[in-house]
């Protein structure tokens, strides 16, 4: 096991060769509620550490994301979440993307089309550029001793602490009055034992999402204090800030893939076009980017800007007074053209099953060597090994 004390990325040997100033480590550690502006401030001291030192110690930021398969990826995924994790498997993170196939019974009472949905992600993962030599893509199902680190870690966290998670609150709210699951209420420790299993450093998050990652980071503390007396079993990650905003979908709504009102990443260049006539704007002539007051319009201008690296101010003033059809021709131009590659290579990769199934082996086996040496650890540190 290892007998080093918890440290965080900027205490590490990393920084003692590129130290940073502001803002240190400690105070977002110190800070158990991680206000934005902090942790916003700690994710640009983090993009820039990547930066300078990834490339030479891929370990030490290494990343874990994903995504739960309930149906296609969106535009949505791929801007806010999708390109930005090639962006750091390029500068040499070392990645992992987890497809949460166990959380998709968190909310609802069948699995639906899972193995289709599972076989849609790794496609668009592929697609988008992550390469399966250096990004481990598994699912989490086919990883036992991953889910088993989840009994240690259910006894590190309060039912109350577990009850006022604002993100467990919010999904029980979109459940449409469903009672609260058990594997609702715990999701966030299953999360924790996704994020911990591999000793990931960073994770990245929405903004809702930091009170998430704070419970992980707490399980991480408590074991280490509780049961590993104090040394660092598991490292207590750091949230990467996304800069993109949460995307509405075509009915004005938050877009999401269980519900109709989304941009796929595998729709054609018709269908895209369709979706996009329907959506929502208003009947203002002149287009402005004012995400409070058009909040509609301002959505489509982001994702026009998002994709043409254009600042949705300058996209509305090309418009003018051109109206919605003017605004939808150019998102529907922006979008087609710029998933033009993506959906070509999508659709080749698509032809080879085979090769889809053995990307899903080979990360699973992975994922299964790294997680079993992290539950050997803590079954030794919790004197288990018999
Ligand atoms: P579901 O409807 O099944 O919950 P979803 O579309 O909300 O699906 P998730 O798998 O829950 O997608 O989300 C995974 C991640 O994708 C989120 O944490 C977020 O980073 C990103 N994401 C999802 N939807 C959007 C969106 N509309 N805008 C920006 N990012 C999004
Ligand atoms: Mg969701």
């Amino acid at each position: 096991m290892s007998t080093t004390t918890p440290t965080a990325i900027t205490t590490s040997t990393a920084v003692t060769t590129a130290p940073v100033t502001t803002p240190s480590a400690a105070t977002v550690h110190d800070d158990e509620c991680g206000t934005y502006a902090v942790a916003r401030d700690r994710s640009a001291v983090l993009d820039a550490l990547i930066d300078e030192h990834a490339a030479e110690d891929p370990a030490r930021f290494r990343m874990l994301t994903g995504d739960r398969p309930t149906g296609p990826l969106h535009i949505g995924h791929y801007l806010a979440s999708l390109r930005n994790r090639v962006r750091l498997q390029d500068k040499g993170v070392e990645t992992f993307v987890v497809i949460a196939d166990f959380q998709v019974i968190t909310d609802r009472d069948s699995v639906g089309e899972i193995g289709a949905n599972v076989r849609g992600l790794v496609l668009d993962y592929l697609a988008a550029g992550l390469d399966p030599e250096r990004t481990t893509i598994f699912t989490h199902s086919a990883v036992p001793a991953l889910n088993q680190l989840m009994l240690p870690f259910l006894s590190l966290v309060t039912d109350a602490e577990l009850r006022r998670n604002p993100t467990v609150k919010d999904e029980l709210t979109l459940s449409d009055g469903r009672p609260l699951s058990g594997l609702l209420l715990t999701y966030p420790v299953h999360q924790a034992a996704d994020i911990l299993f591999c000793h990931s450093r960073i994770v990245p998050v929405g903004r809702d999402q930091l009170p998430h990652l704070e419970l992980t980071r707490a399980v991480a503390r408590r074991f280490n204090s509780r049961y590993a007396a104090g040394h660092s079993v598991f490292p207590e990650p750091e949230a990467l800030l996304s800069e993109v905003p949460l995307l509405l979908g075509t009915d004005g709504t938050k877009m999401s893939k269980s519900k109709g009102n989304v941009i796929n990443l595998r729709d054609t260049a018709d269908e895209t076009a369709d979706r996009i006539r329907a959506a929502r704007t208003d009947s203002e002539r002149r287009i402005t980017f004012d995400p409070n007051g058009r909040p509609a319009v301002a959505n489509l201008l982001t994702i026009a800007g998002l994709l043409l690296e254009e600042a949705p101010e300058s996209v509305a003033e090309r418009i003018g007074d051109g109206g919605a059809q003017a605004l939808k021709r150019v998102v529907t131009d922006a979008v087609n053209e710029s998933l033009a590659g993506h959906r070509a290579r999508r659709a080749d990769l698509a032809r080879d099953p085979a090769y889809v199934t053995s990307v899903l082996h080979e990360g699973n086996a992975r994922a299964n060597d790294v997680a079993d040496r992290t539950l050997a650890t803590v079954r030794a540190v919790m004197g288990m090994s018999y």
